[in-house]
């Protein structure tokens, strides 16, 4: 299937595999390899930022607040509460003409652990939580899950926590009805199946001997206290993400595709950080940033609401040697970006919910929006022609295949992401980024085609605008 096409065949065909020779079939898949162990290692936002940290590190970027002085050429990075980061490479031309910026998130939907989580039923121990983000949450149940997290201890100390993904480790989850005594619940609305409030996660049932009331559930905190030295207190201040247990693995008879935890929004962070990564020099300054709380509407201070990244800017400009409180408004407001979320690929089970010649396609490459919202696209960043113009010129040269594609059809739903906020800086941004299927669900599709021609795009976005 590869190699034999003419150049003048290529810009006809849609599916991104039928372009590709041994060469590129060989990129695609060490792309994707290295996608997978990312997305394995990385479920929650701490761990995707002290991962880009790592990668960052050994290719010469330092620390911003490290630094005295920046100039031309320097790779810099500056992380918010280990939860949010912003990378650059500083450009020859002064900040104030504008930055060349790539942005996703890194928060993904999940069960959080609740702060007074441990109780004991009936001789088992469970934790309260509460659902992260827009879930179907009859899907989060009988799958075995993980937990991701820190304790903040009181002496200024944080313990890590990762429980379940070593094959050797115990795993955790949440029960569901069984089909012969669930004749009530059957007849139940799907978002009312199973409750929010009813997603307690199963964590034991061994009575520790000689406790009189709760045994199981003291046994419990007395496994907890010898591992991470940590008391019931302590969840207090804890922060413990309950998500799908193992590794993303690669999907489909014939390899094509890769089933995760967590691709949106990490698909479209790991190919943003890996094209900077892979960016050589560049005349205006290119930045990435990786942002969390997307998935609960970019709140927080760790969300793209914060001033993050405007003070970081501030802080790049004022180590340039070039602060003044203007050219901060003017590097803002003469960037470009690449406003990166996942989008929904066409579902051969689901075809109602699209419009066929305005969707995305699995495999026909990196997916761009103009516009996304719902009802008369409310919530959207509407994004220029001239700036599309511009990028498809820029893909085009570089033979990236894409695709224009909204989120289901005309008042069937829709979705918001960060590009609206970056649009308030008055900056030219629209949405792009991979499809999946699947999206929200504990395991997500997406295809390695789109996963390479959408870092492709990006390195082309970074090169020509
Ligand atoms: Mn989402
Ligand atoms: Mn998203």
């Amino acid at each position: 299937m590869a190699g034999s096409t003419k150049k003048k065949k290529e810009k006809e065909i849609k599916n991104a595999w039928l372009k590709y020779d041994e060469k590129q079939l060989k990129e695609v898949d060490a792309l994707s390899d290295e996608y997978i162990d990312f997305i394995s290692e990385c479920k929650t936002e701490r761990e995707c930022v002290e991962k880009i940290v790592e990668m960052a590190k050994k290719l010469g970027y330092k620390n911003l607040s490290s630094v005295k002085k920046a100039k031309a050429g320097d790779k810099l990075y500056a992380v918010n509460k280990g939860k949010a980061i912003a990378l650059f490479i500083v450009g020859k031309e002064p900040l104030e003409k504008g930055m060349k910026i790539l942005g996703a998130h890194i928060d993904s939907p999940r069960l959080d652990i609740k702060q007074n989580p441990l109780y004991e039923d009936t001789e088992l121990a469970l934790l309260e939580t509460h659902y992260y983000g827009g879930i179907k949450k009859y899907q989060w149940v009988t799958i075995p899950m993980a937990i991701h997290g820190v304790f903040c201890k009181k002496d200024g100390t944080t313990v890590k926590v990762v429980i379940g993904e070593d094959p050797a480790d115990p795993v955790v989850g949440i029960s569901d009805l069984l089909i012969h005594l669930a004749q009530d619940q059957m007849d139940k609305k799907a978002a009312k199946v199973v409750e929010g409030e009813d997603l307690n996660v199963l964590v034991g049932s061994i009575p520790l001997k000689d406790e009189e009331k709760d045994a199981v559930k003291a046994n419990v905190l007395k496994l907890i206290k010898d591992k991470y030295g940590v008391d019931e207190k302590d969840f207090l201040s804890a922060e413990l993400e309950v998500v799908p247990a193992g590794r993303a693995r690669h999907y489909g008879l014939d390899r094509s595709m890769v089933i995760g935890y967590g691709q949106d929004d990490r698909i479209c962070a790991f190919t943003s950080a890996k094209a900077l990564f892979n960016c050589k020099s560049t005349d205006r300054t290119a930045a990435c940033i990786l942002v969390d709380k997307e998935e609960i509407g970019s709140v927080g201070a760790t969300g793209m609401t914060s001033a993050f990244f405007e003070n970081t800017v501030a802080e790049l400009l004022d180590k340039c040697g070039n602060y003044n409180e203007l050219k901060v408004r003017l590097a803002l407001q003469n960037s470009h970006m690449l406003s990166s979320d996942v989008n929904a690929a066409f579902d051969p089970n689901y075809p109602s919910v699209m419009e066929k010649k305005n969707c995305a396609y699995l495999g026909r490459g990196m997916a761009f929006s103009k516009f996304t919202g719902s009802r008369g696209k409310s919530g959207s960043n509407d994004a220029n022609p001239e700036y599309i113009a511009k990028l498809r010129a820029a893909l085009d040269k570089y033979n990236v295949f894409y695709q224009m594609a909204e989120l289901g059809k005309v008042d069937q739903g829709g979705g918001g992401t960060i590009a609206y906020i970056m649009a308030k800086y008055n900056m030219e941004v629209i949405d792009s980024g991979v499809a999946l299927h699947n999206m929200h669900a504990p395991w997500e599709v997406a295809s390695k085609a789109d996963i390479y021609e959408t870092e492709k795009g990006y390195e082309a976005f970074l090169k020509e605008i």
